[in-house]
């Protein structure tokens, strides 16, 4: 007769018919399927389990009490967090990228290839959403020269400064300040040596050498499966947490141009904004949309300098968005 024990495991990967879990930070990889009856449950995502989710899951025994064939997940766990984005613009399916986040590295660079604000901005306006700590990585820091210091100290200003994220200037090529982020993905503030970072960042920044120049031994996959459903192409894709030989856990998002605010009311986009969020309070209507109001404390700290144009800019675009789509 078959025994089965009941487990928790993290989901580390998900492949077109099954699920591998793992229970960090051990790296003993299971592979499972999901029950028919948790499929069901998350219809308003195009993926019911995430990379990173928290499982409740039961390994079939030999009769040696060892583990053997395929499992089944029959329970997901709460989750602290998740990054998501929309499959479509239009479409209000979403698709969870990936859960349980301990950090999220945005991996940015000023120039060779220039970053568009509007996109960090939304990136850290959806971490802030959904309670994902986020850093961001200035890489290609060997490229910049005197030339470029006027415009890192502004960037440092507005995202720093004003915004209150964390900034480390590094080099994956050159290997300034690698082993700084060895030491952060290896471990949690609590010591914890399950941590699960995430690692995202247009195309060209440079993420693939970063996560070289972190564990060489990691071969990233584009893992992007292409799959046909009756109303047209669709296509999905799906990411894949790896071990590094440093300690720790990532996630890499290839692919990604975009994300998107699901279930977030235009209201609420502001205070995602920490260098508004401080200031609100002082605004003379509430709500305030900070557009048109008058006495609105936002704009004033616009025309002081004290919030930056272009994240401002950034704020109203999505506020816009949000409108629009709504
Ligand atoms: P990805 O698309 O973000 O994965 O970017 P890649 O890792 O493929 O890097 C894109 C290009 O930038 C490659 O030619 C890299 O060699 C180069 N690159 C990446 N990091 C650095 C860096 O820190 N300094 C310099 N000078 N070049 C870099
Ligand atoms: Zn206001």
């Amino acid at each position: 007769m078959e025994v089965k024990k009941t487990r928790i495991g993290t989901v580390v990967k998900h492949t077109g018919s099954h699920y591998l879990i793992s229970e960090l930070p051990l790296w003993d990889l299971h592979p499972v399927v999901i029950r028919g009856s948790l499929r069901l449950n998350g219809n308003a995502t195009t993926n019911p389990i995430a990379v990173g989710d928290h499982v409740e899951y039961e390994m079939p025994l030999d009769l040696n009490g060892e583990i053997s064939g395929i499992g089944s997940i029959s329970k997901i766990l709460p989750r602290k967090n998740y990054i998501i984005r929309k499959s479509t613009n239009l479409s209000h399916q979403a698709h969870i990228i990936a859960a349980n986040i301990d950090l999220a590295y945005l991996v940015v660079t000023l120039e060779f290839p220039e970053t568009k604000w509007p996109f960090i901005d939304r990136f850290l306006v959806t971490c802030q959403a959904y309670n994902v700590p986020v850093k961001i990585l200035l890489n290609k820091i060997d490229l910049y020269g005197d030339s470029h210091r006027e415009l890192i100290n502004y960037f440092k200003e507005v995202y720093h400064d004003q915004a209150g994220y964390d900034i480390i200037e590094i080099s994956a090529t050159k290997g300034i300040n690698i082993q700084q982020i060895k030491e952060e993905c290896a471990k949690n503030n609590d010591n914890s040596t399950a941590k699960i970072t995430l690692f995202s960042g247009v195309s060209g920044v440079g993420k693939s050498s970063l996560i070289r120049a972190i564990d060489p031994s990691i071969k990233l996959k584009t893992n992007s499966i292409s799959s046909y459903h009756i109303q047209g192409k669709h296509t999905t894709t799906f990411y894949e947490m790896y071990k590094l030989g440093t300690g720790g856990f990532i996630i890499d998002t290839p692919g990604i141009r975009g994300f998107g605010l699901i279930d977030v009311e235009k209201e609420e986009i502001s205070t995602y904004f920490p260098e508004m969020f401080h200031i609100m309070d002082k605004c003379r209507f509430q709500p305030c949309t900070h557009t048109h109001e008058p006495g609105c404390a936002v704009k004033q700290a616009v025309e002081n300098g004290e919030i930056s144009y272009e994240r401002y800019k950034s704020y109203l675009g999505m506020l816009d968005e949000e409108t629009k789509y709504r």
